[in-house]
């Protein structure tokens, strides 16, 4: 399905959309088979910050159908631009005030992050007759510049998240420290799968969904149980 006005192959010589989705998708399944896991275990929420709706456009003519957003306003308006039948996600830090805003487009929250904030969507959520599946932000490395809850707070959230009529807490989502070499994100993507089956054993919510990896990491991140990965920078023209 490609029409005329799909730049295919670029003008400078970069990969196409689809040769950037599908060495994405190999390198997604090559990490799967050393794990031993099978390929549709791992979903891929394109991340598509900074960049506009011509570049979502072409990646959705290759065959991506989720893509993730960071900021609130970026994706009010990029969003009525981009092919009708995407489903996105919220995955950067949302404020407060700004709660109501994702509501309209948003399918998953990949970042909730404060107590405060997911009394907020529940409340926001009934008022606008909906549900909102979100996934639970942990700062593993206990960084100051990174929101997130600290480890030992998951169990206590969890506890009042049975409260929550129209959230469904899904999972748990981690950012580890920028590092080239990927191997060093490794402790931090088990830390949160160990937290994960803790968590799940201790709480009685099941949490399937661990979303980390991101460009740099993600098939280390798929060695140790993502169910979502977040690539943005690999699968779109480098940023501006
Ligand atoms: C920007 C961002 C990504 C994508 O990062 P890349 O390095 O471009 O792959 C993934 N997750 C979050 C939360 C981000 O803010």
């Amino acid at each position: 399905m490609k029409n005329g006005h799909t730049a295919i192959r670029e003008q400078d010589g970069e990969p196409s959309a689809d040769a950037r989705l599908n060495a994405l998708r190999e390198r997604v399944t090559a990490a799967c088979s050393r794990a031993g896991r099978a390929p549709h275990e791992v979903r891929i929420a394109a991340v598509s910050k900074t960049f506009g709706p011509n570049d979502v456009s072409a990646l959705a003519q290759a065959g991506q159908t989720v893509f993730g957003e960071s900021r609130v306003q970026e994706a009010r308006q990029k969003i009525p631009l981009c092919p009708g039948h995407l489903e996105w996600h919220m995955v950067g830090h949302l404020q407060r005030n700004k709660v109501k805003d994702i509501l309209p487009w948003c399918t998953l929250l990949h970042s909730a992050d404060s107590l405060e904030l997911l009394e907020r969507l529940d409340t926001a959520c009934e008022a606008s007759g909906r549900s909102l599946a979100v996934l639970l932000e942990v700062n593993l490395a206990g960084e100051s510049s990174k929101y997130g809850f600290a480890a030992e707070e998951i169990p206590g959230i969890l506890e009042r998240a049975g409260a929550w009529i129209r959230l469904d807490v899904i999972g748990l989502m981690t950012l580890p420290p920028f590092h080239e070499d990927p191997e060093r994100s490794r402790q931090y993507f088990r830390r949160l799968r160990e937290l994960r089956d803790h968590a799940r054993a201790t709480s009685g919510f099941d949490l399937p969904e661990l979303s980390m990896g991101m460009s740099n990491d993600f098939e280390v991140a798929i060695e140790e149980g993502a169910t979502w990965i977040r690539p943005g920078t690999l699968l779109f023209r480098r940023r501006a």
